[in-house]
Parts: structure tokens; sequence; C-alpha cells
């Protein structure tokens, strides 16, 4: 097999994704399964629904397409706005989409009707991580825009928090979603049947039996089932694999090195300062085909008694204690999301769909944890 490679674990996603809308479900809530990350991979969103994701979420319309054509047929929403140049494309492939321009919408609802489709319409409502959202005063006027256009359909309001500015989802902020839904069925005479809370930065307080939970009833998440962690505290979350992602990359320089460099020290390839250190000892260091192009190595995690000590575009540096490590030898790489978000789009990264038996006894491969 080729390196660098990233290999996925599909049935540790789907064990990730059953026990999550499991615990959602019994809290009301259905799961889009959000699958930007994996660039609308077909065969992950599959897995996905037969996981029981009640509908799929892409921030991008080629990736939606890319779900079609690999056969995925069910409900898709598209998470990011749709851009103005798009529009026709947004509605043939994606069932819904959050939106929050009046222009958008209009163009959105024309394109329907000339398609002879009506696209649903999830209103995005800012409460306070200042990204995508209309401010709460200008919700109402906009939703009966929508119940008014021909080719939309009103289906719900969200919220997006936790991205731009790290607002954390809590009583306060889901409260007030709540009071927005029930305001505007109460003023529009309309039934809203999604209340989209968030992403993975709810699974805290959505979990939490201590929570009002409201009319929060749909959450759309990536992250926590794709690498089982809460990004609120970038921890894992109880009882999912946080490996169903792997970087496995080949050492092809393997040398007793000291441990500082010598010279006159300026400036690293990617800017960064060295440390001066005074004690030198020599040291295995090893090299690893990955690099900057391949993965955002400061988001990696090494094998147990592996140490990352840098990167450049093409070069990664380990310490590897004193373990004998031959060139042509694998290692393996857990990933945090911005790992995988480059890993997935570097054309360099083969990506590999795994069974559950595959990766066995493996030089590196993090503890099973079936
Ligand atoms: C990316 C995204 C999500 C999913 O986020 P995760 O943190 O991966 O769960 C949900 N909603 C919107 C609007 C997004 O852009």
């Amino acid at each position: 097999m080729t390196t660098p490679r990233l290999e996925i674990r599909l049935d540790r996603l789907a064990d990730n994704a059953t026990t999550l809308i499991e615990r959602l479900r019994s809290r009301g809530i259905a799961v889009c399964a959000v699958t930007k990350v994996a660039l609308g991979s077909p065969e992950i969103a599959a897995a996905l629904v037969a996981a029981g994701a009640t509908s799929l979420g892409e921030s991008r319309i080629r990736n939606v397409e890319r779900l079609r054509r690999g056969g995925v047929d069910s409900p898709v929403m598209l998470v990011r706005a749709p851009l103005l140049s798009e529009i026709d494309r947004v509605v043939e492939f994606a069932d819904l989409s959050c939106n929050t321009e009046l222009v958008v919408l209009d163009r959105v609802a024309a394109s329907a009707r000339r398609q002879g489709r009506v696209h649903g319409i999830v209103l995005m409502v800012e409460l306070g991580d200042l990204r995508e959202g209309l401010m709460p005063g200008a919700l109402h006027a906009v939703a009966q825009h929508v119940i008014d256009q021909p080719g939309l359909v009103l289906r719900g309001i969200g919220t997006n928090l936790a991205c731009q500015n790290g607002v954390v989802p809590d009583g306060d902020n889901m409260g007030e979603l709540s009071a927005l839904a029930d305001g505007i069925e109460q003023q529009c005479s309309v039934r809203l049947g999604i209340v989209s809370g968030g992403n993975s930065s709810n699974i805290a307080w959505a979990l939490d039996p201590s929570s009002d939970i409201g009319r929060v009833n749909h959450l759309r998440l990536g992250e926590s089932i794709l690498l089982g962690t809460d990004p609120v505290g970038r921890s894992p979350i109880d009882g999912l694999h946080t490996d169903v992602f792997t970087v496995v990359a080949e050492v092809i320089e393997s040398q007793v090195k000291p441990s500082q460099p010598w010279g006159s020290v300026s400036y690293t390839a990617f800017g960064d300062g060295v440390e001066p250190d005074a004690s030198v000892h020599p040291m295995r260091r090893v090299i690893v085909a990955l690099g900057q192009q391949d993965v955002d190595p400061t988001d990696l995690v090494p094998p147990p008694g592996y140490a990352i000590l840098g990167a450049s575009s093409d070069h990664l540096v380990l310490d590897v204690g004193d373990r004998y490590v031959p060139v042509g030898r694998e290692i393996r790489f857990g990933v945090g999301y911005r790992a995988l978000l480059r890993a997935m789009t570097s054309p360099d990264v083969e990506r590999v769909i795994c069974s559950a038996t595959a990766l066995v006894g493996i030089e590196g491969a993090p503890t099973p944890s079936t």
C-alpha cells in the first residue's frame, strides 16, 4: 500500500454514530450527520445513514453532488449558505439549505419554481458567535417572507456556535433559540419541524440531564461522530472511538544524531525559532515522509513513546526514544480535525477504507479500542 495514506475504519465510525444517535434520540434530538470533512464520501455517508442519521449535512455543493453520484438518496442539508453562482445546483441536489440572505432566498425560490421543486429552508439565527445568522429581531420578517414564497418551504430555524468566537452552547442561548421557534410559530401560524441547536459543540449541553432541551430537536454533527471528540473541551467523548481515522507514513531516514543543532541558528523552514538548550546528547532521529502538505503536523498524535520534533513541507522529524526504527517502517498517527481536513484534501494522501481486521499487528498501531 502507498504512503502517506489515511485509513478509515468504517466499523468504528458506525459505532460512534450509533452510540451518539441513540444517546441523542433519548433526548428527543435527531442527528444530521455532517460529512464535509470527508468531502461527501458516499461510503462514509452510507455508514452514517445506516447508523440512524436522519439526514446528511454538507457545506459545499460539489460534495453534495459527490454524494448523489455515489447513490446516496437521503435528505441532504447544505449547512453553508448557497452561493448565488450555484443556486440551480443547490436546488437540484440538496433538499434543504441554511440561509440568512433575502437575495439568496429569492433566487432559490425562483430556481425551485423553474425546476418544479420545493426547497426546504432553515433560517440561521445569530446567537453570539458572530458567524452566520440573522439577528434575532430580523428573524420573523424573513420567516414570513419564506412562507410567502412559492418554491420554498420553511422547515425550521437553527444556530451555529463555537466556530468563529468559541461561544459555548448553554441554557441561555439554547433557551433563546427555543423561544424564537415558539414566537415564529405563533406569529406566522406555522409549525417548525426543525429547531437545529448547532454542531458537535452542543453535545455536552444536549446530553447533560440537567439541561432543558426545550424545542431543540436537531443537531448537525461532524467532528463528534468522526473523531469521537467534543470540540468545546477538545476532549474524547465517553464511549466513542477516537481512532476512526489514522494517518500512516513511512520512515525515510533513521540516524543517531546530536539532540541540538549546531552552527549559527536563524529561522526554520516554517518560520519558527529554535529553542536553545544546553544539554546535547546523542539521540535517534527518524524522518517520516509526511509534511505540512499532507497534514497539519501540530494536530497529529504520534504513537506512545514517540515525539514530533518538527515538520516542514515534506519531512516530519520524530524522537523515537531508544527504539530502533528502520527505514521503510510504517508509523501510524492519530489526527485532530485540522490534520484530518488537510489529509482529506491533500492530493498526495491516499484514502483507504478498512475493514475491522485489516490493521491488526501493524507497528505503532493505536491500541485497538474494540
Ligand atoms: C461544520 C458545520 C457543522 C458540523 O460541525 P462539527 O463541529 O464538525 O460537528 C454544523 N453546522 C454548520 C453550520 C457547520 O458549518
